[in-house]
């Protein structure tokens, strides 16, 4: 059985470079080579043990590649041609699909979600795409791979974010951190013609990289108290929509307490133990706030508009790109992620 080079978890602390067989293609999947790939905070987790998948995964769930196979039933594509495929995989025919909700396909919390979770994902030479119909998308011509490589994920997900809030032209908004996913969050917030968009983390170069992305006034959290600093900012008011991007019961808190009577909360992190709502923050319940959550929107259809977005040039985030590796190399590529090491954001593997 001929072999493939994939980054696999054996145990929690351990992502290792092994060998796999490259997968059998059945009857509606694509195989794609993959020829660039990335490492998202979610496989940190994974890595930690913090975020359980079976020993043996392949991991990954951002592929950029070439359609290599294609099942008997998959038709209108073509071998050879470039595609990406999103982080979330639906199926695109069962009750949550057809009901707008893919990322939850299945009927289950985050069913979508496929990739390096419940099978093999695209951290490796080659990945199987399952329901290709419903998740292949074509790289227009003159896109490199880095220019679309945050669509699968940190892209459709910060901007799900922007979306999910339904921040409105004019609208002021506050996102609490600058990571990749809150970078994206402060860029689809401009798309969606917020104008004033206040954007809260500790690091200065995340913070310059928030003002390339559209943030109008970054806050260093370490210099100056945020809550204050945006209710001053707002003359008291609160911003119309604050974007929760870390995960943490004190970033979630922070999001009410300068949101506006009526405001939306839109979350994004990955929140682990217990969230707490404190009662002042949200007027004891009557402040007509609204909470929603957002798991990265899939498929192809979501996938063409966001190549679409960069295609015409309304937003630029190749910059994101500040590490690459070779595949052999990605053991060091995980050390490099985890500790956040060098001022790294996202870092482009190549098989
Ligand atoms: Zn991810
Ligand atoms: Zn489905």
């Amino acid at each position: 059985m001929p072999t493939m080079k994939a980054a696999v978890f054996v145990e929690p602390g351990k992502i290792v470079l092994d060998q796999k067989p490259i997968p059998q293609v059945g009857p509606g999947d694509a195989l794609i080579k993959v020829t660039t790939t990335t490492i998202c905070g979610t496989d940190v987790h994974i890595l930690k043990g913090e975020y359980p998948v079976a020993p043996g995964r392949i991991v990954g769930h951002e592929p950029v590649g070439v359609i290599e196979a294609l099942g008997p039933a998959v038709t209108s594509y073509v071998v050879g041609q470039r595609v990406i495929a999103g982080a979330i995989t639906p199926c695109g025919q069962c009750h949550a699909c057809l009901d707008g909700h893919q990322a939850q396909c299945g009927g289950k919390p985050i069913g979508g979600w496929r990739f390096g979770n419940t099978i093999d994902g695209c951290q490796a030479e080659y990945v199987l795409v399952p329901n290709a119909m419903a998740n292949l998308a074509p790289v227009p011509d003159g896109l490199s791979d880095e220019q679309v490589l945050m669509c699968p994920d940190i892209m459709s997900t910060g901007f799900g974010g922007a979306e999910s809030g339904g921040i409105k032209i004019g609208d002021s908004v506050a996102v609490f951190a600058q990571g990749p996913i809150g970078l994206c969050a402060t860029a689809g917030a401009k798309l969606k013609g917020a104008t004033r968009i206040i954007v809260v983390d500790g690091l200065p170069e995340r913070l310059e990289m928030a003002r390339r992305l559209g943030a109008d006034v970054p806050i260093d959290f370490r210099k100056a108290d945020p809550i204050a600093e945006i209710m001053r900012l707002t003359e008291g008011r609160g911003v119309d929509v604050a974007i929760e991007a870390l995960g943490t019961q004190q970033t979630f808190e922070s999001c009410l307490r300068v949101l506006k009577a009526g405001g939306v909360l839109s979350s994004l992190g990955v929140y682990s133990g217990k969230l707490s709502l404190p009662l002042d923050a949200i007027a004891a319940g009557l402040g007509d706030h609204k909470i929603v959550t957002t798991l990265c929107p899939g498929g192809k259809e979501r996938m063409r508009r966001l190549m679409n977005v960069v295609a015409a040039g309304r937003v630029d985030l190749k910059p994101l790109v500040t590490h690459r590796f070779k595949l052999d190399q990605i053991e060091q590529a995980y050390d490099l992620f985890a500790h956040q090491r060098d001022g790294v954001l996202k870092i482009a593997i190549t098989p």
